[in-house]
């Protein structure tokens, strides 16, 4: 699956929010946003005010820059949650959660999406006792997620999964095993336990255009 392997900093100052996506650096004086808090570019500091389409694309682009997810996939994601009944913002958003990368990503393994993701892609992720490098895969409730055995020596890991409280990924509806590195998904994650300050209804609004 296609993905995005250039800078990341650029899309929390184009978005003017934090959108974690570079681990212990995000909580760090170093943060780009912190440092130059104005849209990249040569007319970045004068950017003219957003159009009601402009605020939902915006929207969009912030919820695929956190998932470190392209249009493609992200329009998949979005059909899939728009056919289940109920809100279709809230579906979206758990179904994202659910990705493999992301589960991960909560457990602490990973000290971003994207570390996380690179530990599924790499093999050292395991569901329900079988190994799964697909990060998109969809986790279901009473999935047993299982770090395998030669990551748990790891140090960066080790570092990561006892610092997850600090960078708050921590999440009501995984129940995290530290001393066995396992965790069960209890529930599907529901729109107050996810920790992520986005308008989803103008990502709903913007499809439905
Ligand atoms: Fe965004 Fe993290 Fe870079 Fe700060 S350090 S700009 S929060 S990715």
């Amino acid at each position: 699956m296609a993905r995005y392997n250039g800078p990341v900093c650029r899309f929390c100052r184009r978005e003017g929010v934090k959108l974690f996506l570079k681990g212990a650096r995000c909580l760090s004086a170093k943060c780009a946003i912190d440092r130059r808090a104005y849209p990249p570019g040569e007319h970045g500091q004068s950017r003219a005010k957003a159009s009601e389409y402009g605020l939902q694309l915006r929207e969009k682009q912030k919820v695929k820059r956190i998932y470190g997810i392209l249009e493609r996939q992200f329009r998949k994601t979005f059909k899939v949650a728009s056919r289940k009944k109920g809100n279709t913002g809230q579906s979206l958003l758990s179904a994202l959660e659910m990705r493999l990368d992301s589960v991960v990503y909560h457990i602490g393994w990973g000290a971003s999406r994207n570390e996380s993701r690179m530990l599924v892609t790499h093999g050292h992720v395991l569901v329900n006792g079988k190994k799964v490098n697909i990060p998109s895969f969809s986790c279901r409730v009473n999935d047993t997620i299982t770090l395998s055995s030669s990551m748990q020596q790891n140090e960066k890991v080790s570092a990561n999964f006892r610092d997850a409280e600090i960078r708050g990924v921590v999440s009501p509806w995984l129940e995290v095993d530290k001393n066995s590195f396992k965790a069960i998904v209890k529930d599907i994650p529901q729109r107050d336990a996810i920790n992520i300050h986005i308008a989803e209804n103008l990502v709903v609004e913007l499809y439905s255009r």
